[in-house]
């Protein structure tokens, strides 16, 4: 069994498989995103964890430095004795900076510390609170050490001396250094450790020193009232912070007073689904890419389609011009039709004329495919003629390696063609079509030549271009019924042949000759002036007269007579113009130099010359009358 694929079934699954690849890219996306916030909460809670036991612990040793220390109050004790212990500990200690003892209205502390008479300055310390009662121990906010010059909180105990005295026992600790290891607890790639004091809301520990003591962000009132209710655990979701959305988990269960938070920035959760939201960006941009140009082909279609519905020449360029523009910036576009029978390039709306003897080497078979003019070069007459300072672009409209038009498109900013052989098949299928019409319908099908209808068409485009030195001449055979009356119809008709032929061959350049009907011809031409318009024609007349005409056994010479009229004004004045002169030549019956060799059937017309046998000799007309 065979198995036939055809490019079609593959075209087919492309849109399904990109399809599958953004939906498991959003799933993928998802799911990571959705386990990144996870690992980023799970790491923050373990951050608190940890730091809490840190603190915990290094409160504990405070809490039981102080206790240690008490126990000398309980007892006889000299302030002495009392300080050389303290200044050991501390000694001991880095992070505990200082340990002091307020009894009796004096401060004593270590470092040779002593405050007499310190009632009034105790008040105003931070670490003093007035409503506390012997046997408490708490902790003061945070402050700037005076003496160390760093962020510290003191620990303070107070108690009942063995005199009975209350007595504070302080040991001040260094926050700042405190932290110094918590600052190491990151979530995920910004996020950090950082504590608030839950009495005043002040940051007490931070990565930002600048921070400490101000009133925290994320730790807000409604935040605290619901610790003090009870919920001492939880997370504060999208906060913002620097102008970046924050969560934070939170912890307030501890002895100290402080809520521990941890958390990060949102960014950095959703870096890694972004990046696949990237991927699945880029996919949707081909998604998108493959939609236009898929609308795109069917606009180009449906226009080309419609390019085959033209009749007209002129219509086909009307219609190419607007696909053109629809497709590139451009100037103008013009058709030009090229005409084997005069060898020449006609632009269908202006009717300029290009003549080149051997187009196989202007438009080689190797120069069929479109291209770009440059402006400076100089072989494409054309081009340089209707676009002298532009590039063009040329575009061969060509049937079976025969060229059958060019179009150019003037001014057009593209660099290369490619994009106007989308049109370029629709273009040549239309032309095709076109001259093919034109044929059937403008074509006289017994001589070749044009019929009067495209030659109506021929003189209207003319007049509409205002083009300068036309002129139209009306020809008609004298004497015609008397040639088919007395030769036959058939050698009528090869007569009419003749002149067809003769028309073709001896037309003057940039002329368009078409059988007007019957024995009548008619030719459209350019002339320098009216003298140069009647030579021209009088060279034409005499080379058709001068042709000896025979078709089986028979033998005729024949005149015409021809009016002629500039080309200016309306259509119909300059036919009936050229048809007023014609009908005067006639009228003229100048002699003339027809002579029938008939063989049977009378010659009407006879002009007997002396001393020979009278001839059958046409009289008069074969006259050019303008
Ligand atoms: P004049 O010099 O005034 O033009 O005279 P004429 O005899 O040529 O007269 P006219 O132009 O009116 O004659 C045209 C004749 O041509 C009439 C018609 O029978 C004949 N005719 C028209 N078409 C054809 C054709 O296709 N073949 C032949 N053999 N005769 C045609
Ligand atoms: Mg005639």
């Amino acid at each position: 069994m065979s198995m036939d694929i055809k490019p079609k079934h593959l075209i087919k699954i492309i849109f399904p498989l990109i399809a599958v690849i953004f939906l498991s890219l959003i799933y993928v996306g998802y799911t990571d995103l959705k386990s990144s916030k996870e690992d980023a909460y799970e790491q923050a809670r373990t951050n608190i964890k940890v730091a809490r036991e840190y603190l915990e612990l290094h409160f504990n040793a405070a809490e039981n430095q102080l206790f240690l220390l008490n126990e000398l109050l309980n007892k006889r004790f000299s302030i002495a004795d009392f300080l050389a212990s303290a200044q050991h500990v501390v000694d001991q200690q880095p992070k505990f900076s200082e340990i002091g003892l307020y009894t009796g209205g004096n401060y004593y502390a270590t470092n040779g510390v002593t405050v007499t008479e310190a009632t009034e300055r105790v008040k105003t310390r931070p670490w003093f609170q007035v409503s506390r009662e012997a046997g408490e121990t708490y902790l003061s906010p945070i402050y700037m050490s005076r003496s160390t010059k760093k962020w510290s909180v003191t620990l303070v105990k107070v108690a009942r001396s063995y005199e009975g005295r209350l007595v504070h026992v302080l040991l001040e600790m260094d926050a700042t250094g405190l932290y110094q290891q918590l600052s190491l607890l990151k979530t995920l790639e910004h996020g950090y450790l950082y504590a608030v004091d839950l009495s005043n809301r002040q940051v007490v520990m931070h990565p930002d020193e600048r921070r400490i003591a101000t009133p925290s962000v994320s730790v807000s009132p409604e935040l605290i009232e619901k610790i003090r209710s009870g919920q001492l655990k939880g997370t504060i979701d999208n906060y913002m912070y620097q102008m970046q959305w924050k969560f934070s988990v939170y912890d307030a269960d501890n002895p100290f007073g402080w809520v521990l938070l941890s958390g990060t920035i949102k960014q950095d959760i959703t870096a890694k689904a972004f990046n696949l939201g990237a991927v699945g960006l880029a996919l949707v941009a081909i998604i998108a890419i493959m939609v236009i140009v898929r609308f795109t082909s069917m606009l180009i279609h449906n226009n080309g389609r419609n390019l085959i519905e033209v009749n007209e020449l002129s219509e086909l360029n009307q219609q190419l011009t607007k696909m053109i523009h629809g497709l590139l910036p451009c100037n103008q576009v013009m058709l030009f039709v090229y005409d084997e029978v005069a060898n020449e390039f006609v632009d269908v709306t202006c009717n300029h004329h290009f003549s080149y003897v051997d187009v196989a080497s202007y438009l080689p078979v190797t120069k069929h495919r479109s291209m770009r003019v440059n402006k400076h070069d100089p072989y494409d007459v054309i081009a340089r003629t209707i676009a002298p300072h532009q590039n063009v672009i040329r575009v061969p409209l060509t049937k079976q390696q025969h060229v059958q038009g060019i179009i150019y498109i003037l001014g057009a900013t593209a660099k290369t063609p490619w994009v106007v052989n989308i049109y370029r098949n629709y273009a040549q299928g239309a032309l095709n079509h076109v001259l093919l019409r034109q044929q059937i319908q403008n074509k006289d099908q017994m001589t070749g030549l044009m019929n009067k209808n495209y030659l109506r068409i021929q003189l209207q485009q003319t007049l509409q271009c205002e083009r300068k030195n036309y002129y139209l001449a009306m020809m008609d055979i004298d004497d015609f019924k008397m040639i088919n009356d007395g030769l036959g119809h058939l050698f009528g008709d090869e007569v009419i042949m003749t002149v067809a032929e003769k028309l073709k061959r001896f037309l003057p350049q940039n002329s368009t000759a078409a059988r007007y009907g019957g024995d009548e011809f008619s030719i459209m031409f350019q002339a320098d002036s009216f003298a140069d318009a009647k030579a021209k024609l009088s060279v034409l007349r005499d080379r058709i007269s001068l042709h000896r005409v025979s078709y089986e056994n028979k033998e005729c010479q024949f005149t015409m007579s021809i009016g002629c009229a500039p080309v200016t004004g309306d259509l119909d004045s300059v036919i009936s113009a050229a048809d007023t002169a014609l009908y005067e030549a006639k009228g003229k019956k100048r002699p003339k130099v027809c002579k029938h060799d008939m063989l049977d059937g009378p010659c009407q017309f006879y002009e007997p010359k002396d001393g020979s046998d009278p001839q059958m000799l046409c009289t008069g007309k074969n006259s050019i009358v303008a």
